[in-house]
């Protein structure tokens, strides 16, 4: 690090190195947010499209080097990272850290794994510099008109970049949805699980919408019209909206629906699969997010799925009598599914929070998501209000307000989940949902009989529901159970 005093510094209020679609419409919406923004990019082509096609939307400083950009911005630096995550995220820190000056605050905006936030966080503080990552929802259009913004790190750092990243991000009802998560990667985490909830979110609609085909007969289009009228009830969200409006789209080349003529193989980037990985390190259920992530890697196994399919075909199937009902039932089972899949998103951001001491507000994350994100909802300001009436609040399910609405759809959400096993439409994430909250409100588990199992073939041994201590059975002597303790 050399000392500021030894390099000019410049009048950028913030910089942006980065600028594909992401980092592009993020420089611009800060530029027509009023602030002076420097720009770069590892190559230069990508900066001068932005500011040939841009540049007159606000004030731009493009600089071809790193060096150049690091010199014209006002100190402390704020720098925005938004490049591929992974390795060029470090390469282009590589590239920053000798040419900054104490103090400095860099924000990684890119989807960074959390753990590489935590590494990345501790490796910057120790060489003086403030680093904050932070996730950033909303894709292109999100980042150009207001994303969901979700920053951790150092709080100090947050508090200067808040009057900046408040201003870029989405409002909702005069709030700004961007808030400071927590220390370290409590925001990445927080971006991860967002991205998880959405995946499931994503195939819970897919699987309503693969019912009511199936079993009714009705077209991508009639079908789109059954989601805007959802789209005006509990279930009011961005993803219903756009699924109404990707059903109704025709192909131009074969007049057939759209979604008739994409290739049915569901690709990933990873965040899906980074929630699973954690929730299964801290242990917790997350089984509708899992079995989303699953049924995309199902989707895109052609030669696994055409060998199954030649032995067995489809399963056969009959139509449902009553197309509304089944219709109205698929709405009910749908809604009961998502509450689950947030309670389960929830519990794993809790969870992570309490073993890192990150002090995540939930009710904060219903809060900035309600607006610019991929999940926003209607249905967000009732997990908002859940938090408020009570912060320590372990599970959705138990919130008196959800409950009393999965009391309501429980009869159609089995005769849903049912009926599409039975008819054999694979519905992994609605199921899934269904059984977590079977467990959890079962009394008795056969978790007992596996515990018996794991002790009698490893001595891994058992509690007693009526005495404490632990116990193991002489299962290859005389029988008896002795104590383990
Ligand atoms: P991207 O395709 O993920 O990345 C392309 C950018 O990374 C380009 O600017 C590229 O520079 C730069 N880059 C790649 N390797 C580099 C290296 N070794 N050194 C320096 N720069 C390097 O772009 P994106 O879709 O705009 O996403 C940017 C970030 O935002 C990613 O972390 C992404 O996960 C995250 N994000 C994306 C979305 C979305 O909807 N797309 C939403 C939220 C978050 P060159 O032009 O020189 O190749």
């Amino acid at each position: 690090m050399t000392q500021s005093a030894e390099r000019p510094t410049g009048t950028a209020e913030v910089g942006v190195t980065g600028l594909a679609v992401m980092g592009a419409n993020l420089a611009r919406n800060l530029a027509s947010k009023g602030f002076r923004v420097a720009v770069h990019n590892r190559s230069q082509a990508k900066t001068d499209a932005l500011i040939d096609s841009h540049g007159q939307e606000g004030e731009f400083i493009p600089s071809e080097s790193m060096a150049d950009f690091v010199q014209s911005l006002a100190t402390p630096r704020k720098i925005i990272i938004m490049v591929k995550a992974g390795q060029p995220t470090d390469a282009v820190i590589d590239e920053l850290v000798p040419l900054l000056d104490a103090d400095d605050i860099i924000v990684d905006a890119g989807n960074a794994q959390w753990e590489d936030t935590r590494r990345r966080e501790q490796a910057l503080r120790e060489k003086g510099f403030r680093f904050v990552g932070t996730g950033v929802s909303g894709g292109e259009e999100g980042a150009l008109l207001g994303p969901s913004i979700m920053p951790g790190g150092d709080p100090a750092a947050y508090a200067e970049l808040a009057p900046m990243l408040e201003k870029i991000a989405a409002q909702v009802d005069g709030e700004p949805c961007c808030r400071h998560i927590g220390p370290d990667a409590a925001g990445h985490f927080v971006k991860m699980v967002h991205n998880g909830i959405e995946y499931a979110d994503m195939q819970l609609i897919a699987e309503a919408y693969d019912v009511i085909r199936t079993l009714t007969g009705a077209s991508p289009a009639e079908i789109a019209e059954s989601f805007r009228q959802w789209n005006t009830g509990v279930l009011d969200s961005y993803l219903i909206e756009i699924t109404a409006t990707v059903l109704d789209k025709v192909d131009e080349r074969t007049d057939k629906p759209l979604v008739d003529v994409i290739l049915d193989a569901a690709a990933q980037k990873g965040t899906g699969t980074w929630t699973v990985q954690s929730a299964l390190t801290l242990g917790v259920p997350t089984g509708a997010i899992a079995e989303a992530v699953f049924a995309r890697a199902v989707s895109s196994q052609p030669d696994q799925r055409a060998a199954v399919r030649k032995k067995f075909g489809d399963a056969p199937f009959e139509t449902a009598e009553d197309k509304a009902q089944l219709i109205s039932d698929v709405e009910q089972a749908l809604y009961a599914s998502k509450i689950v899949a947030y309670a389960q998103g929830f519990d794993l951001i809790q969870t992570a929070s309490k073993e890192f001491n990150w002090d995540i507000e939930p009710g904060d994350l219903a809060t900035i998501w309600r607006g610019g994100c991929i999940i926003r909802a209607a249905f967000l300001d009732r997990i908002k209000q859940a938090y408020e009436a009570d912060p320590q609040l372990w599970n959705l399910l138990v919130d008196d307000s959800f409950a009393a609405d999965v009391t309501g759809a429980e009869a159609q959400w089995r005769k849903v989940v049912g009926l599409a096993i039975a008819n054999g439409v694979p519905v992994p994430a609605f199921s899934a949902s269904l059984a977590y909250f079977d467990s959890l409100r079962r009394g008795r588990l056969p978790a007992a009989l596996v515990q018996a199992q794991r002790d009698f073939f490893g001595a891994h041994t058992y509690r007693r529901v009526d005495a404490e201590g632990s116990y193991h059975v002489e299962w290859s002597g005389d029988g008896a159970e002795v104590s383990a303790d």
